[in-house]
């Protein structure tokens, strides 16, 4: 048996939705990657992307049932490619450094003594 590769992969290939194509955002990116056939990229702009008042994804309503009503999420105007904000790519709210708060971390179970 090898050694644990804790969670090597977890942020390159996020889990994809029947009628969507998923990726992850590297911090910065603005522009699709994606590839066509001819290994030429799509170079589509991304943009954010409020499913909920999208029409075409009332239809089917895959990503709302993943992520919930209010996930950020981009998505490539030319290829629709659905991408997820990287962990390391600031939102907004902190630009002046993200820092290493886990987000997992906030909430500690009491400890029974
Ligand atoms: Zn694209």
């Amino acid at each position: 048996m090898s050694a644990s590769e804790t969670a090597a992969s977890s942020s390159a290939t996020p889990k994809q939705l029947p009628h969507h194509k998923v990726k992850v955002k590297a911090p910065g990116q603005r522009a699709c990657n994606e590839k066509d056939e001819k290994g030429k990229p799509c170079g589509g702009h991304l943009k954010r992307w409020f499913y909920t008042t999208d029409l075409v994804e009332r239809q089917c309503g895959d990503v709302e049932q993943a992520w919930g009503k209010d996930a950020e999420v981009y998505r490539c105007e030319h290829c629709k490619t659905l991408y997820l904000p990287n962990a390391e790519d600031p939102s907004g709210l902190n630009v002046a450094g993200p820092g290493r708060v886990s987000v997992f971390g906030l909430t500690l179970p009491p400890k029974a003594t």
